[in-house]
């Protein structure tokens, strides 16, 4: 994706729509607003240069997979397959739909998306702004939203530069707010240029000698891809994964898996009753010869249903007990990435280790880090560059994102029970602080998790866009 496409000069002072975040959310909002509703003012808006589609798809190179097979990731609910469908027109042949393949390909597909509805406005390529188009070209700009408010039958927004713009209506496709960084206490001379909050950033990998040993706080899908990339340039030294489970994401079946099928009354009665019930399907298929990983994704279409009929009490029993087991068996990796890992581990250049950081000081090879490990048992772990791959914030309630604590304190938006995200209706209408749903202000995305619970992927998040498009249509057209 061009990084031209998201311009730092001056904003309009009105449109009909706005939306904030240029990752795979805010850019199918805008496509599918371009495709269907053609003539609106639209603003789309992303703090930083993006070379991708929001962290996922940006930034990672050739070897970084996806983790949902082709078939399921299309842009729009009424062709799931679409982007295996673009597979086999750019390069016939070399993916099944169940392969997991590259992010990059998924990033230059999205490309294509967001191509295709700029050039049905009249724009020929993602730069277009205020060009001689026949319909109205949306503006990209790189501002930061920090205020929204909504005013009779408008929403007014803020900006960090101090900009102000009146919107119709505005979709928020945020993602969820970035987490402090999991190391809290740190000597004042440890350089920080030894420590990466942000593993995505461009220089969290560069300058770390080949032989060093390097500390990857986090062991999910984001620590396999650090690890990969490190070993793509060269790097030998050992790495340590510290994470507070100590375990790996577990691997996707090999081929197609049968789904198992779920009594969903039974779900419906809590926690511990899932967890009985699910292990009894995996129990049952791996009898018939099946893979286990079956019995997850047969919940699939029944987990937003469950998690919803779940009172608070039962929510919190399954975040406090069965939230770490849910991550590995639900958010799987390709068997290919973990047979690395676990050549590497047996060679000794890998290590899990399960804890949490206690402290950083200044040590020979740059950084030690003091690990607790439980029991007041404590470790220290030399490394050279200690990288942040702990994932984002696991609540809203304290952020730090300035758009997400004013819609708080202002109460135009209100957490959902477990304060993990922020509370919608149906159609992802934020729900003030009075109980009612703002008509103006719709949320797509992994903020919607406490109140969905499945809130992240490619296929939950296209639905949330289309609901989101169409229901701000049906508003717009009342206007
Ligand atoms: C490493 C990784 C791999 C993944 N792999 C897959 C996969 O294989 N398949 C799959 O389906 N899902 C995958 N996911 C899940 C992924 O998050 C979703 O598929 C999807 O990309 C989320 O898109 P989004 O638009 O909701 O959020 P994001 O991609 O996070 O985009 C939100 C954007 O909003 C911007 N923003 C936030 N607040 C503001 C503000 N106030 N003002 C301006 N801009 C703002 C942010 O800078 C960000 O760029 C993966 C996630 C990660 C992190």
């Amino acid at each position: 994706m061009d990084t031209a496409l998201w311009k730092a000069g001056s904003l309009p002072r009105e449109c009909d729509l706005a939306i904030v975040g240029g990752g795979f959310g805010g850019l199918t909002a805008m496509a599918r607003a371009l495709q269907q509703h053609c003539g609106w003012r639209i603003l789309v808006l992303e703090r930083y240069p993006r070379s991708g589609p929001g962290i996922a798809y940006g930034g990672c190179d050739s070897h970084h997979l996806l983790n949902v097979p082709a078939s399921r990731m299309g842009a729009f609910p009424e062709d799931p397959a679409a982007f295996h469908s673009w597979l086999e027109r750019t390069q016939p042949g070399r993916f099944a739909p169940s392969d997991f393949v590259p992010r990059a390909l998924f990033a230059a597909y999205m490309d294509e998306v967001v191509g295709d509805a700029l050039a049905s406005v009249g724009g020929s390529a993602p730069t277009a702004v205020g060009a001689s188009a026949r319909l109205p070209p949306p503006t990209f700009a790189q501002h930061v939203l920090v205020r929204a408010e909504p005013i009779m039958r408008h929403v007014d927004l803020l900006f960090g530069s101090g900009d102000a713009v009146r919107a119709g209506a505005l979709l928020m496709a945020p993602g969820l707010p970035a987490a402090r960084a999991p190391w809290h206490a740190f000597d004042e001379e440890v350089p920080l240029d030894l420590l990466a909050p942000d593993p995505w950033a461009a220089n969290a990998l560069q300058g770390i000698a080949p032989d060093a040993p390097v500390v990857i706080v986090g062991s999910g899908l984001t620590a396999i891809d650090i690890v990969s990339a490190l070993r793509r340039r060269g790097h030998s030294g050992r790495i340590t994964l510290l994470s507070r489970s100590g375990r790996l994401p577990l691997p996707h079946a090999d081929g197609a898996a049968t789904n198992a099928e779920y009594d969903r009354a039974l779900l419906a009665r809590g926690a511990r009753e899932a967890l009985r019930t699910v292990r009894k399907a995996a129990k049952e298929l791996r009898a018939r010869n099946l893979p286990w990983q079956g019995a997850l994704d047969g919940l699939r279409a029944l987990t937003t249903p469950v998690w919803s009929s779940w009172s608070t009490k039962e929510r919190m029993r399954f975040m406090t007990h069965l939230r770490p087991f849910w991550e590995i068996h639900r958010h799987r990796a390709p068997r290919v990435l973990l047979d690395d890992l676990a050549a590497q581990q047996r060679s000794g250049s890998l290590v899990i280790v399960r804890g949490s950081v206690r402290s950083l000081r200044c040590g020979p090879q740059g950084v030690i880090v003091t690990v607790n490990s439980g029991s007041g048992l404590r470790t220290d772990l030399p490394a050279a560059r200690v990288i942040n791959c702990a994932g984002p914030a696991q609540g809203v309630r304290n952020t730090v994102d300035p758009l997400i604590s004013s819609l708080l304190q202002s109460g135009v938006a209100t957490t959902d029970d477990l304060g993990i995200g922020l509370h919608t209706d149906i159609d992802g209408r934020l729900i003030g602080n009075e109980g009612k749903a703002q008509e103006r202000i719709y949320l797509v995305g992994a903020l919607r998790r406490g109140d969905l619970w499945e809130s992240t992927a490619v296929p939950e998040l296209r639905m949330q866009v289309a609901k989101a498009v169409d229901g701000i249509a049906a508003l717009l057209r009342q206007a």
